[in-house]
């Protein structure tokens, strides 16, 4: 299945991050965005943790001026993998991992599905991209655009996972 319909409006130039800090809050989008970032590296921990303990290497990794895949593997069409450290946004995780197959089909490259690994939970979920997911993510990435043309962040939004994020003090302090 190939992707045009984005693609024939506009190039294609966000972050698998950015499309997962879409689903989560949209004011951590907007700040990430706006180059405000925290330190906040426990997936990075959890990927070379990962890495070091498997046959897969950094090299496996795929990356171009706008995704960068933790790594893809390959039977007759790719498989994308991205490591998390913990579920806590599993919805994240996932728009993330669609995002990716998205991109990769929408640049002609043939991609079966994606892979979530929790190598704490010792869990691997799989991730699809349905015709109805193309839908969703169309609508995030306008999204996305809608808020970072915005002059000021969107406000807190006062969730439970405020407390684990990076820029809790930046909103609360
Ligand atoms: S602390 Fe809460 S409101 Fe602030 S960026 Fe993070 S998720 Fe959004």
């Amino acid at each position: 299945m190939k992707i045009t319909s984005f693609e024939e409006k506009k190039e294609l130039r966000f972050k698998g991050i950015q499309v997962a800090y879409a689903t989560v809050c949209l004011r951590k989008l907007w700040l990430f965005s706006k180059g405000i970032t925290m330190e906040h590296t426990s997936d990075r921990v959890a990927l070379g943790k990962f890495l070091d303990e498997t046959s897969f290497k950094r090299e496996d990794g795929f990356s171009d001026e706008n995704v960068s895949i933790d790594f893809v593997t390959s039977r007759e069409d790719l498989i994308v993998h991205e490591v998390k450290s913990s579920k806590a946004l599993e919805e994240a995780h996932i728009m993330q991992v669609k995002y990716y197959i998205y991109y990769l089909r929408s640049k002609g490259i043939q991609v079966s599905h994606g892979l979530l690994h929790y190598p704490r939970l010792r869990r691997i979920e799989r991730v699809d991209l349905s015709e109805g997911d193309v839908k969703g993510i169309e609508s995030i990435l306008h999204r996305i655009e809608e808020v970072l043309s915005l002059p000021t962040p969107p406000k807190v939004i006062n969730k439970p996972y405020c407390k684990k994020c990076a820029y809790y003090e930046f909103c609360y302090g």
